[in-house]
């Protein structure tokens, strides 16, 4: 393609709103184009590349037996409504009415479309396994669409569904699928871990997420360099803290004045205590299905421990929406809390949620549920008890990791793609079986598999750029090389770079020719810019038939001769253009 004729559009200010280097320089290279917040689409180069990611997957999910479906966007209410998620997935999911009212959405994922293709089709254990799978616009309103591409309201995402006889066969087919994943991310350049996780909305019992190691990563992940122990921090167990005493070391409680003393760190400070001899409460209301206030709900950490609000979800088994901060004025006068002073002891009219390393802490201080007071000894079993005593608090660098005790480590990260064993939820709920062997009807068995394949663009340009822009990895570049032609209207350095341009097009690379009159400098800031990998400059050297070779990702140039830059670029295009380099 040339330069001269390519709609190209990038920009030289950094737009307002970006942060992130992938958001700022996917709209600085012109690649995306905003519409409306979380709306984005793709101008020709950022397709090239979201294609380019899109075959790497569809090649390893192929090799995997899967098999390409499309299924719509649009689906209708009354299938989410028997899986339950009509009300489950709440505000994200966009709904809509067609002209006679009729409910639907636009498909945030697919498990109920494809769970009805699977009770629609397969009847019988010989039709098993399968898996079926699509690269499809999803549509999520979320809350804070936000970082471009990592988090918007329309994007790409590959999904796909495995259907088993057992929980063997489901074991077969998510072991298939992650080794995939492990191939996709690396063949797209990126530096991924895959890491333990919750199971969300989708449900399920076993998951893992596949986590771009990024800074500006919205995950948090946590792993043990001892043992191979790796989850997202929503999912990661704690362990606790050791027993500071038994029953017979029970002081008896005592009421202390603690004036401006609303937070943790106030009242330790006030009491000469660490955080570590108090007790956080955190105060909830829920919301039934009807969208009314249903409960109250207190929880307990330790003073200098964070809640963990998936571990407390998860506890009162109710969806993430369905819970909120409480009004303070309102609960107090329900439960008989008091903000910024409330503890457990007497509590009523709300659920009791305490973390299960409260019990061993024994003399904690708590909120004595009285203005200006705080309680010195409440001990758990005594004072108070819980309705759930679970772990509630979220993994911290440092703490003794789950499963060997050595320290943990944390590190932030781009939460690429995900793995579900769904097991028979959807299969249940919607009707999903199949006759085995002795003609015994079962539910089919269920995994699902998603890759963001506009967030792994996203992820591709944060892990690969500099301050002058994108660095692409060639398996996921627009294009392979550039020939950028310092003067366009000098014949012999014209006539050199269109005989580069026809030999690397001969060859198979995909190479774009920089004929634009503009300046140099202009010409090699947009070569820096838009990433391309392999840069050759035809100037002065023409008339000698030398040129500057140059890959973006080094400092290095060498120059050398037209034929020697053709053949090693062909070369370098035909080692790393299929990414299948990085696997190694
Ligand atoms: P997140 O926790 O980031 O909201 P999720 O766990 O809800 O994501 P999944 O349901 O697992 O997402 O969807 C599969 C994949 O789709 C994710 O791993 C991610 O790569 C991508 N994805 C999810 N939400 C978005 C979004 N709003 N924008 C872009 N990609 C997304
Ligand atoms: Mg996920």
């Amino acid at each position: 393609m040339r330069l001269s004729e390519m709609h190209l559009k990038t920009l030289r200010e950094v737009p307002s709103e970006a942060e992130l280097a992938s958001h700022i320089l996917l709209l600085r290279t012109g690649m995306i184009r905003k519409l409306v917040s979380g709306v984005y689409g793709f101008m020709n180069m950022g397709y090239r590349s979201v294609r380019k990611i899109e075959d790497i997957i569809r090649q390893e999910m192929d090799a995997k037996g899967g098999q390409e479906i499309l299924m719509s966007a649009v689906q209708p209410a009354e299938l989410w409504q028997e899986s339950g998620r009509w009300y489950a997935y709440g505000p994200e999911l966009w709904r809509l009415k067609d002209r006679n009212g009729r409910d639907f959405c636009l498909g945030p994922t697919h498990e109920e479309i494809f769970t009805d293709i699977a009770r629609a089709d397969i009847t019988s254990h010989r039709q098993l396994p399968v898996n079926l799978y699509q690269i499809q616009t999803k549509y999520r309103d979320e809350a804070r669409p936000r970082f471009g591409l990592m988090r918007s309201r329309e994007f790409i995402m590959k999904d796909a569904y495995s259907f088993d006889k057992d929980d063997a066969g489901l074991d077969e087919s998510y072991k298939k699928m992650f080794s995939a994943y492990e191939r996709i991310f690396k063949r797209c350049g990126l530096d991924c871990r895959p890491v333990e996780a919750d199971s969300g909305a989708i449900g399920g019992s076993n998951s893992h997420e596949f986590t771009a190691i990024s800074e500006v990563g919205e995950s948090e992940i946590a792993f043990c360099e001892s043992c191979d122990m790796a989850a997202t921090l929503e999912r990661a167990e704690v362990v606790d803290a050791k027993p500071t005493g038994s029953e017979k070391d029970f002081l008896p409680m005592e009421d202390v004045h603690t004036p401006d003393s609303k937070t943790i760190e106030d009242v330790a400070k006030y009491l000469g205590i660490s955080e570590d001899k108090t007790m956080k409460a955190l105060l909830f209301i829920t919301y039934n299905e009807d969208g009314e206030k249903d409960k109250y709900v207190a929880a307990f950490v330790r003073g200098d421990r964070e809640l963990n609000m998936t571990k407390l979800i998860n506890a009162l088994g109710i969806p993430e929406h369905a819970i909120e901060f409480a009004d303070e004025k309102e609960m107090s006068a329900v439960t008989g809390c008091v903000g910024g002073f409330t503890g457990p002891v007497g509590l009523h009219d709300c659920i009791v949620v305490v973390d299960s390393e409260l019990p061993g802490q024994v003399n904690l201080v708590a909120g004595a549920n009285k203005a200006e007071y705080h309680t010195k000894n409440v001990n758990y079993g005594r004072d108070y008890k819980a309705d759930i005593l679970v772990d509630l608090k979220t993994l911290r660098e440092g703490d003794a990791c789950p499963v060997c005790g050595k320290l943990v480590k944390t590190a932030r990260g781009i939460e690429v793609g995900q793995v579900f064993k769904l097991g028979t939820k959807y299969s249940e709920s919607m009707g999903a079986y199949y006759k085995d062997e002795n003609q015994k009807e079962k539910p089919i068995v269920m995994g699902c598999y998603g890759i963001g394949v506009t967030r792994t663009l996203a992820a591709v340009v944060e892990q690969h750029h500099d301050e002058n822009g994108i660095i692409w990895p060639i398996s996921v570049a627009p294009y392979h090389c550039i020939i950028t032609l310092i003067n366009p209207k000098d014949d012999v350095q014209r006539e050199l770079a269109e005989s580069i341009y026809t030999s690397l097009q001969g060859m198979g690379v995909e190479v774009l020719l920089d004929d634009r009159t503009e300046r140099p400098g202009v010409k090699f800031k947009d070569a820096d810019l838009l990433g391309i990998p392999i840069r050759i400059t035809v100037g002065k050297l023409a008339g000698e038939g030398q040129v500057e070779y140059k890959l973006r990702r080094d400092e290095n140039k060498t120059v050398i001769s037209a034929e020697e830059a053709v053949a090693a670029a062909t070369q370098l295009v035909s080692q790393e253009s299929d990414g299948r380099i990085y696997l190694k």
